[in-house]
């Protein structure tokens, strides 16, 4: 079976970061296994379902540069479902219920005052028939609940979590349908990830219960158990992620300058043994993916380290990956030149500037600009230029350090801190600098 993973997020809302992470490692982990990604949107929400936000998923996916191979929605499967809905009902495994919200209610309260676990007692399962066609005649109307097997605990072998035991007979079982015909989140995404022939559920651990539950709803349907690998949280050392961290898109990250292999590299690594660390490309961080590396404990995420990753890793990305992303004229000479002083990539364009000009030039030392400016044109140019000029002015005027390069630096680019004097002198070439020497 070739890998198949699905990235499940309801168009509720914008991606917030434990939404992107998840989709980051379902990626990271079919670039290494040659699988495919695939995109469900649960929108079975009518109310709070929007296209614009599903339009934003899209669009947040393709900036990460993830290709999606295929895309369902649940709001177009409910055929699939009420088929799987009357192959359970016949076998018995879904049963209709007719308590109130009100009646669990009390129930509940019941059975904590009692000093029991909270768990559904079934009372509906032994309705007769009589008893539910006068519940109905009431004018009720049923909720299903899928039935637990009780025999024997729940087991998984979860590739992050390790093995994983629950029991069944501490938990109530699942309502599946609501009165009003709709379904409830937990047996559509059983029956997507059959449909769609889903080999590994990649997900946040808070699913994890549901995946216990959801095991036996793959039994009943007949169909293989995916493997699981259920992600430990995302954290942030001050406790929740802000709000604004948790609901934006990658809106919020782009704003800030953040590349999306920094993103990459950051949320696919945060929480492993792997370091943090710039890469140049996807290949380093898909072919060493392994699940052994996943932490289980909360991964914390820090604003502060995403940036510092992002300056880094403009700081390595070679001229081939940002070609058709620069301003018309800059060369691989000016790109390696210049990168290392980006704070995001936009400022390229300002660096840019100092070697094409307009500058102006600050001339604070007249007497030793001018000096400076006799000593270059006695000097042949070359690209060793810059080595060989401040020599010769060292030599000449005994000045060194900051008091001999800054005023050349602020004659040439007008500013006090900047790109490596050697590289840009050679990348302004002789007539530029010295067009800038002469104010
Ligand atoms: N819509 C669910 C969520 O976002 C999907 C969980 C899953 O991956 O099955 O939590």
């Amino acid at each position: 079976m070739t890998t198949t993973v699905r990235f499940a997020p309801s168009p509720t809302g914008y991606l917030h970061a434990g939404n992107l992470r998840t989709a980051i490692i379902n990626w990271l982990f079919v670039c290494q296994s040659g699988g495919r990604f695939l995109l469900r949107l649960d929108d079975t929400d009518a109310a709070r379902s929007r296209e614009d936000y599903a339009e934003g998923i899209r669009a947040d996916l393709a900036w990460l540069g993830i290709t999606v191979a295929g895309e369902e929605r649940q709001s177009a499967r409910l055929a699939a479902y009420d088929a799987a809905m009357a192959k359970l009902e016949a076998d018995g495994r879904v049963y209709p219920c007719y308590e109130s919200a009100h009646e669990l209610e009390m129930k509940r309260k019941i059975q904590l005052g009692q000093g029991k676990p909270p768990v559904y007692d079934r009372a509906a399962l032994a309705l007769s028939t009589t008893e539910r066609a006068a519940l109905e005649a009431e004018g009720r109307r049923p909720h299903w609940r899928f039935k637990l097997d009780t025999s024997k605990r729940m087991v998984i072998e979860d590739l992050v979590q390790g093995h994983v035991e629950a029991d069944p007979a501490s938990l109530s079982d699942p309502i599946v349908r609501r009165e009003d015909g709709s379904y409830l989140y937990m047996l559509p995404s059983v029956i997507d990830d059959i449909d769609m022939g889903i080999s590994h559920v990649v997900r946040g651990q808070d699913h994890l219960t549901n995946s216990a539950v959801q095991t036996q709803m793959f039994e009943a349907l007949g169909a293989p158990v995916p493997a699981f690998a259920h992600l430990a949280l995302l954290a942030t050392r001050e406790g929740e992620l802000s709000k604004r961290l948790g609901s934006a898109g990658v809106a919020f990250y782009q704003e800030q300058g953040i590349e999306p292999l920094s993103l990459i590299a950051y949320l696919g690594r945060l929480g492993t043994s792997d370091p943090i660390e710039p890469v140049e490309s996807l290949a380093p961080l898909a072919d060493g993916f392994a699940w052994s590396k996943f932490n289980k404990a909360n991964a914390f995420f820090s604003q502060d380290e995403l940036a510092l990753l992002n300056q880094k890793l403009l700081h390595h990305l070679p001229f081939a990956a940002v070609a058709t992303r620069l301003p018309d004229g800059i060369t691989e000479d000016a790109w390696l030149a210049l990168r290392g002083n980006l704070t995001r990539f936009d400022d390229i364009g300002g660096l840019w500037q100092l070697v094409t000009g307009p500058v102006t030039p600050v001339i604070e030392e007249a007497a030793f600009i001018a000096q400076a400016t006799t000593t270059l044109t006695s000097l042949a140019w070359g690209d060793d230029i810059w080595k060989r000029w401040t020599d010769a002015l060292k030599a000449s005027s005994g000045r060194s350090g900051k008091a001999l390069f800054m005023p050349l630096r602020l004659a040439i680019t007008g500013q006090a801190s900047g790109p490596d004097m050697s590289a840009l002198v050679r990348l302004i070439g002789r007539e530029g600098v010295l067009a800038r020497l002469q104010g």
